[in-house]
């Protein structure tokens, strides 16, 4: 039995002081951001993405957050740094570097990295073409630059073209599907033989497959020292570098 008198009071105060509805925390960091507007009406969703990306809108009026599904456990802290990094978007108001480090640290943390992981390879399905494009085999390409530059030793992952030829990525190491996937834009008969272009897009990938992302800093560091000095053995790499920048 437990009727000692300060007890509920104590609880009804803890819980008012330190525990937010993810409303309440957009809506402390709104009036932070905008002391003199109006607080519009805010909803706040957890979604089942298949990453960690999390959306803001404004809509008649009503703010509308989404929010990986993947964060729902987040504490309360990555909440509220996610909330100022978001509405500062949304508002262009320059987001404090301590709430940006913050989210980073918490999406960095081992245990998250790894549940992303497996929600991306669960929920994100994957399209991927196959090795074969209208002008070049990437089968081909991968196994003639791993004789030449890595031994013969990288195990072949799955190897596709992007469905839209594009220009901003050119190519990207996707360890979730353990995929590399090309731009499309780069299975041009014009490319030239040997296509330097397109080799080195996908040397860079293979190096991916070789180095893998550096977790240890609260950065993510993709394009190592290691990683670096290895892409300078590419023989045409000037060349190469010259031709996708005339893309
Ligand atoms: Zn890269």
């Amino acid at each position: 039995m437990d009727n000692t008198p300060g007890i509920s009071a104590i609880e009804g105060l803890q819980s008012s002081l330190f525990f937010e509805t993810p409303e309440e925390i957009y809506a402390r960091v709104y009036r932070e951001l905008r002391p003199r507007a109006a607080l519009p009406d805010l909803r706040v969703e957890f979604r089942r993405f298949a990453n960690a990306d999390s959306f803001i809108r404004l809509e008649n009026g009503r703010l509308e957050v989404r929010i990986s599904d993947l964060l729902a456990g987040a504490p309360a802290p990555v909440m509220e740094a996610l909330a100022h990094i978001l509405l500062g978007k949304l508002y262009r108001k320059p987001v404090a570097r301590l709430y940006a480090h913050r989210y980073r640290l918490y999406l960095n943390r081992r245990d998250v990295r790894r549940q992303a992981h497996l929600v991306r390879q669960i929920r994100g399905r994957k399209f991927i073409s196959g090795p074969q494009g209208a002008h070049h085999n990437l089968e081909e390409i991968f196994e003639r630059l791993n004789v030449q530059f890595f031994d013969g030793l990288l195990g072949r992952p799955q190897l596709g073209w992007s469905r839209r030829p594009s220009r901003s990525m050119l190519g990207h190491f996707d360890p979730s599907h353990n995929a590399i996937i090309i731009s499309r834009i780069l299975d041009q008969p014009r490319v030239p033989a040997p296509a330097v272009a397109l080799e080195y897009v996908m040397f860079h990938e293979m190096l991916h497959l070789r180095y893998p992302v550096d977790h240890q800093a609260s950065r993510r560091r993709v394009h190592t020292r290691e990683f670096r000095e290895a892409e300078k053995k590419f023989p045409q790499l000037k060349e190469a570098k010259e031709i996708l920048k005339r893309l």
